[in-house]
């Protein structure tokens, strides 16, 4: 039965400002039935662990942690699931009696959104995976666990990706995957699928991997999601590749941490449409205000 008082959940990282997990969360009760509010807790650099400690004393019952603070929350729980457990990170905290728990939706909600949101199949495909932060690292074990036939990370900061790389060794090998690590400027082979996994988007940084890395016809996923990820998306483009956002996995892994905390799945589809079509409005009102200054600078 739902409490009378709305139970309380949020996400925390910085920048949070952009994050539409308020909007996917407060649909999904909406759907379901359950009774809980969810907002966003901004931590600057130093202050995750005291704000996430007062979240949970104010009476908070669980979190989603962003971009970076998904080691540190891994750290902080006393039972940390096998796949947050693999990738040293995670982006779900549950405040459980017995000691929080710490789990990785990550990797599951890119792989659904590739397999099924994309329909591209993993198993047998040359991968590149952008990045080895919290997010790199969370979709990593996923990733092998898929099949494929090779997945190389590549990392601004290199010896980032080599131990990364290390830690799912032993993995990559049970699951018959070749994994390597490499440089950003060494990726010079063509992938049938390249994930941005890095921040270069939400930093409104260019390409940090040159366009020979799609093969023709690659898909070409952006972590990242609205305005931010237009410009790498629209390079990927150009460059022969199929572009798609991270709103779908955004959806996805949201959908598994609702599970994880409420017990109930939420029907992802209407609220990625509804997603879509508000980006897709904010696009095009930007579209005819850019069209609008040059008139009003003639008049
Ligand atoms: P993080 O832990 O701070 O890691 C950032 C990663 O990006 C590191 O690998 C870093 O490399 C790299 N990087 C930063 N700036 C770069 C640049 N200008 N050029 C190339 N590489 C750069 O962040 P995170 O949690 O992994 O998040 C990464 C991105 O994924 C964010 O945009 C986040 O919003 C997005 N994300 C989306 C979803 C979703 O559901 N759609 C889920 C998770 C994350 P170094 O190691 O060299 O610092």
């Amino acid at each position: 039965m739902n409490s009378p008082t709305p139970d309380r959940y949020a996400v925390l990282g910085h920048p949070v400002a952009h994050s539409r997990s308020p909007f996917i969360h407060a649909q999904f009760a909406q759907q379901t039935g359950q009774s809980l509010v969810y907002e966003r807790v901004d931590c600057p650099p130093g202050s995750f662990k005291a704000a996430v400690q007062a979240f949970a004393a104010s009476g908070g019952r669980g979190c989603n942690i962003t971009v970076p603070n998904k080691f540190e929350a891994a750290a902080l729980a006393r039972h940390v699931c096998p796949r947050a457990a693999l990738a040293g990170a995670a982006n779900v905290l549950h405040f459980a009696a017995d000691g929080w728990q710490a789990y990785n939706t990550d990797g599951l909600g890119l792989l659904r959104d590739i397999q099924t949101g994309a329909g591209r199949p993993l198993q047998g495909q040359q991968v590149l995976l952008i990045g080895a932060g919290g997010a790199g690292a969370g979709v990593l074990g996923p990733l092998l666990q898929a099949r494929p036939a090779s997945v190389q990370v590549a990392n601004r900061t290199a010896e980032t990706a080599q131990n990364l790389v290390q830690r799912h060794q032993a993995w990559a090998t049970e699951h018959g995957a070749k994994l390597s690590a490499t440089t950003l400027a060494a990726t010079d082979a063509a992938y049938d699928i390249v994930i941005n996994a890095s921040a270069s988007s939400l930093q409104g940084a260019t390409s940090p991997v040159p366009a020979a890395v799609f093969a023709p016809g690659a898909l070409a996923i952006d972590l990242m999601y609205g305005p931010a990820a237009q410009p790498w998306l629209d390079w990927a483009r150009l460059h022969g590749a199929v572009p798609r956002d991270g709103l779908g996995m955004l959806v996805e892994q949201a959908a598994e941490a609702f599970w994880l905390w409420r017990g109930v799945r939420p029907d992802t589809a209407p609220v990625l449409l509804a997603l879509r079509q508000e980006f897709q409005q904010g696009m095009r009102e930007n579209l005819r205000d850019n069209l609008r200054e040059p008139l009003r600078e003639a008049d």
